[in-house]
């Protein structure tokens, strides 16, 4: 307690000293100030004597010593070699040679630096956000400048003696396999969350399932998931999220399972009988994170679950949200009418016709073909509608089917040579994946019996 008490009270006294340090110099110590500053001094510890009432708020304090938006820090990044870096994060319409000017360097030093050879050259590419960092030489000079190429490649170029040359720094990464598991309470995102996922996995997650699960209203409380996943570290730091190595979901009863499988043809996601997860058309023609990140997930409850009468599904959805084409297919028709507003309609093979209505911007052209997933227009409320959001409709052989219960064929299984290996990598994948869902429920029903 009483150390508790001390350490509140000095760290409270050095922010307050912080504070007073450019006020000191302008006094001239006389004897009148002197005295001033006793009296201030002794008030101070009266009131830093008092407990006070409150916990002392240090946030404003420590605000007052933030400089605002550091343009330029300067560090010493390595103990032992002394070089003081200056780091610049690139602003939008800066240039190298910009850059240059504004630190006094020649435009010749840049012009050599360049064509010292193709690792230099890579300095040609800076792009807004990237830190470039410069070091002086004790005449101020130019010695040393470094930028990250790549997540994993470091460039310093080095002047001594008027020489200029090139290092390339390797930072090597690592991943490591993590599992989770999560029960969708709220939305798929506070899953994720909880689960300790971050955002743009749980859309990693969602987007091996999009051509079997609508995300955007289909999702229900108590749908679970588990996967098994890649977080790449680097220099012992978290760098970001790496590759879904296996997942489950199951949503509303039914249970989709997925293994990430390199067949000779590039990575893809496969089923336990080694079919494809793509499929000819995606459930929902628009990513779901745009709507749960702006729209209570509340509004997508079953009571209000729209599969109207008008032979299309309503997905509220805030202006601007980018619309996909569900399949690949040939834009039939691309137009405004006062119904419809902006709408388009694409051709896919097997009679299919799908269809996209009250579009804020059309982004396709009549005749033009369209890839599954390419943006064909984004969400908007023209046309006869009170509210923004995208009417959708699929057409089989001129009948309206809902999109998110068609049956579709299914991808043809991987060639017999293959779904041999692809089962002996797979199978124990599957059942890990089974086991984490397992222990899930297992420690659920112990900290029932507990509270109970
Ligand atoms: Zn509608």
């Amino acid at each position: 307690m009483l150390n508790s008490l001390k350490k509140k009270s000095s760290q409270a006294v050095f922010v307050n000293r912080n504070n007073q340090i450019p006020a000191i110099p302008a006094i001239k110590l006389n004897k009148l100030t002197l005295v001033l500053l006793a009296c201030f001094a002794s008030l101070l510890l009266l009131a830093f004597a008092i407990p006070p009432s409150k916990p002392i708020q240090t946030h404003k304090n420590i605000q007052l010593q933030m400089p605002v938006q550091p343009l330029l820090s300067l560090v010493a990044s390595n103990p032992e070699d002394e070089t003081i870096w200056q780091n610049l994060v690139i602003k939008k319409g800066q240039t190298l040679s910009s850059i240059f000017d504004d630190l006094d360097l020649s435009q010749t030093l840049l012009y050599n630096i360049i064509h010292i050879n193709k690792d230099a050259k890579q300095l040609t590419k800076i792009y807004p956000g990237a830190t470039i960092a410069f070091a002086r030489d004790k005449k101020g000079g130019f010695s040393k400048l470094k930028y990250r190429v790549s997540e994993t490649q470091e460039l310093v170029v080095k002047q001594i003696d008027s020489s200029l040359s090139t290092e390339m720094i390797v930072h090597a990464t690592e991943s490591q396999v993590q599992t989770a598991n999560g029960t969708i309470t709220g939305s798929l995102f506070n899953a994720g969350k909880k689960s300790g996922l971050t955002d743009a996995m749980v859309m990693k997650l969602a987007s091996i399932f999009a051509w079997d699960i609508d995300f955007v209203l289909d999702i229900r409380q108590g749908d679970t998931f588990s996967l098994i996943y890649e977080k790449i570290y680097q220099n012992g730091e978290f760098l970001r999220d790496g590759r879904v190595i296996a997942a489950s979901f199951t949503n509303r009863g039914d249970t989709y399972k997925a293994v990430s499988y390199d067949d000779g043809n590039g990575w893809s996601y496969y089923n336990p009988d080694g079919r494809n997860m793509k499929k000819a058309f995606l459930r929902a023609p628009l990513n779901f994170s745009y709507i749960s990140s702006n729209f209570n997930p509340k509004r997508f409850h079953p009571v209000q679950k729209r599969v109207k009468a008008h032979r299309g599904i309503d997905y509220a959805a805030p202006r601007g949200t980018p619309v996909f084409a569900a399949g690949n297919g040939k834009v039939i028709k691309a137009g405004y009418n006062k119904y419809n507003g902006n709408y388009v309609f694409i051709k896919h093979p097997s009679g299919i016709v799908t269809k996209y209505l009250h579009l804020h911007k059309r982004k396709v052209k009549r005749g033009k073909s369209v890839k599954q997933g390419q943006t064909i227009g984004t969400v908007g409320s023209t046309g006869m509608v009170t509210g923004a959001h995208l009417h959708y409709e699929f057409v089989l052989n001129g009948v309206h089917r809902n999109p998110r219960t068609v049956k579709l064929p299914k991808a043809s299984p991987l060639a017999k040579s293959k779904l041999q290996p692809y089962k002996l990598y797979a199978t124990p994948l599957f059942s890990q994946l089974d086991s984490i869902s397992v222990n899930k429920v297992a420690l659920q029903k112990t900290t029932h019996n507990k509270e109970s």
